[in-house]
């Protein structure tokens, strides 16, 4: 049925356009997940790893020896900006490594493999080729979905009341104590409470917070300055007069939903296939049970997105397509001894389990996984005084290296989820808060690709089925 499927495509018209009858088959990737998750190390640690793939024996056409080549190709989409492949390898795997700078905004490389088939019929028939197009895009930009059902009115309300206690706000709130939504718009003014809710979701979002959305604020690309990014919450006068504050900011908020949101969504995420989220579980971990909570309900929030029906002009959208498969990826793994990785594998699983209880995803595949996109730290034990500490080892970005004890992730992710409802307790804040490693210096044999941890996995699970 690929192939049928494949057909379907080609003939409807939708998707990259690149899928024609008998063309050679393509899948395209959706690589995502909050700023900092790790999606920049993860495309250029994968990509290195499919074209070097000493690393990749959970890779079961590697491991077949059906993989011949697997090489970089011109993207099919000449407007969408290239993901920077080279130079962040180059950060990576120079003599002084160092991280690559993150994602700002969506970015595009096509993979494409030469392929022996497997079993009788593979010496006869000639090697076939796939594409791998790998399509990387912030994640804030999923949540944006949230905003395309309600409409200014409900949204300040919302936001108002979510942000009412929040430390971070008080700038934001304390711009809008003299702000009277009936006024006649003055757009200095309404650039500054744009600023100061910019600034509340830059600190939010620093404070762990997940549910930062207009997405665009923290991103904004090409948009900054613009008029559809100069809008924010502000409380519904009695009246609200034509070419009031409140009326421009509100028209700027729909301006925002059909012309920044919904071309992203038609554009780009409509023509995905397979998907992986990541998600820097082990960072909100440590921010604390407030943080963890969030993280909860903003996975929720990103996992809507791929549940077709829900929102009306979403389904319209994407017709007849659908995500086959979604892999939640709790990163950097490598900052924890491989006997957490079961604990920290659960824990994203139970936060998945969650959103998609609401609702399946009209039969996508999902899987949860550690992985660490580039393995930084070597696993060490340590006895201290008389117990012995599963720790792992490192170069710190100040350039220290030693053994590190991160602390211990529950053994059931359920007191871990509860407590970040009812926010009590901390887990990790033995050393986890001054391990910020370097990228290792590495010497790559020939063929091999950069180290990592279960990175072959997830490969096997994404796209695997297709090699
Ligand atoms: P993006 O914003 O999602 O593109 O995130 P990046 O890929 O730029 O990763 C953000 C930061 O997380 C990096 O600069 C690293 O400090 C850290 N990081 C990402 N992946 C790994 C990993 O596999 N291991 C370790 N130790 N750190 C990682």
């Amino acid at each position: 049925t690929d192939i049928a499927d494949d057909l379907l495509r080609g003939l409807g018209g939708i998707g990259s356009g690149m899928a024609a009858p008998f063309s050679d088959p393509v899948i395209r990737l959706g690589v995502t997940g909050l700023s900092r998750a790790g999606k920049t190390v993860f495309i250029t640690s994968l990509v290195a790893n499919l074209m070097d793939r000493g690393r990749m024996p959970g890779l079961r056409a590697e491991a077949e020896g059906r993989v011949l080549s697997a090489f970089l190709q011109p993207q099919p989409d000449d407007t969408v900006p290239r993901f920077d492949y080279e130079a962040h390898l180059a950060a990576l795997t120079g003599s002084e490594p160092r991280w690559p700078e993150s994602t700002r905004a969506v970015s595009e490389l096509r993979l494409s493999f030469r392929l022996r088939e497997g079993g009788m019929f593979g010496t006869f028939r000639g090697p076939r080729t796939l594409h791998l197009d790998i399509v990387d895009y912030p994640g804030e930009w999923l949540l944006d979905l949230a905003l395309m059902d309600r409409d200014y009115a409900d949204w300040t309300a919302e936001v108002l009341e979510r942000i009412g206690t929040r430390a971070e706000a008080a700038g934001f709130l304390a711009a809008l104590t003299d702000v009277d939504g009936a006024a006649p718009l003055d757009e200095p003014q309404a650039k500054a409470l744009a600023d100061h809710f910019a600034a509340y979701l830059t600190a939010a979002r620093a404070a762990g917070y997940s549910d930062c959305t207009p997405g665009r604020f923290l991103l904004p690309g090409e948009l900054a300055g613009s008029p559809v990014l100069t809008f924010a919450p502000i409380p519904k006068p009695g009246t609200t007069p034509r070419g009031s504050l409140w009326r421009e900011m509100e028209r700027r908020f729909e301006a925002y939903k059909a012309k920044v949101v919904k071309p992203f969504f038609r554009d780009h995420f409509a023509k995905i296939d397979r998907q992986v989220v990541l998600v820097d579980a082990l960072g909100a971990i440590h921010a604390g049970p407030r943080a963890v909570e969030d993280m909860r309900r903003a996975m929720a929030a990103i996992l809507d997105a791929f549940r077709p029906g829900r929102v009306g002009w979403l389904t319209g959208l994407l017709g007849m397509r659908r995500v086959e498969r979604i892999l939640f990826a709790a990163t950097k793994a490598d900052h924890l001894h491989h006997s957490q990785h079961t604990r920290l594998t659960q824990i994203i699983a139970a936060l998945m389990r969650e959103a998609k209880d609401r609702a399946d995803f009209a039969g996508a595949e999902t899987a949860a996984m550690s992985i660490a996109a580039l393995r930084a730290t070597v696993e060490e034990t340590v006895r201290h005084n008389g117990d012995t500490l599963d720790c792992v080892r490192g170069r710190l970005i100040t350039g220290k290296e030693a053994a590190f004890y991160p602390g211990e992730l529950p053994d059931t992710p359920g007191p871990l989820l509860a407590t970040a409802r009812e926010g009590a307790e901390r887990w990790l804040d033995a050393d986890y808060e001054i391990m910020s490693f370097a990228p290792a210096r590495l010497s790559l044999k020939p063929g091999e690709g950069p180290p990592h941890i279960r990175l072959d996995r997830a490969a096997e699970f994404l796209i695997g089925d297709r090699l």
